[in-house]
């Protein structure tokens, strides 16, 4: 990766960090699940409003580490206005960003999500980056049981 689009992309996580964008509770939610990272201590509520199988809206409340906050505040952002579909295979391809090591991985087709790719050469990060989703995964499949990462 070359290295000014290294340092975009750590500004792009560090001003997520800064300022968590829909980072709220949300009163008219109709899915609200825990997700938990015990090995980071990472801790988030992901509130949907879902309706006829698309997101109108997403936001969260929690504490954990940049990471996990960067990639759940853009993953908020990104997933309003998505189909549970779209969604899930947003998912699938973040996950190969995330744990794959072939170059084949599109991060255009991911767009801002690809600020997140750096974490697969640090592997302890990787649950960091996932929670979020994981979290999104069990919500848009309506399970009601927090998400743990272990
Ligand atoms: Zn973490």
């Amino acid at each position: 990766m070359f290295e000014d689009l290294r340092d975009l992309y750590q500004e792009v996580i560090f001003d997520h960090n800064r300022n968590p964008r829909n980072f709220r509770v949300m009163e008219n939610a109709n899915r609200k699940v825990e997700g938990f990272n015990p090995l980071c201590g990472d801790r988030l509520t992901l509130y949907l409003n879902v309706e006829d199988g698309v997101i109108k809206d997403a936001s969260f409340q929690g504490s954990g580490c940049a990471i996990s906050t960067a990639s759940v505040s853009l993953m908020t952002e990104i997933v309003k206005g998505l189909t549970k579909q779209e969604a899930e295979q947003l998912f699938e391809k973040f996950r190969q960003m995330t744990t794959s090591d072939s170059e084949e991985i599109n991060l255009q087709a991911l767009g801002k999500l690809a600020v997140l790719a750096g974490v697969r050469e640090y592997p302890a990060r990787v649950k960091c980056a996932t929670l979020a989703w994981h979290t999104l995964d069990a919500a848009l499949k309506n399970e009601q049981k927090a998400v743990t990462t272990e």
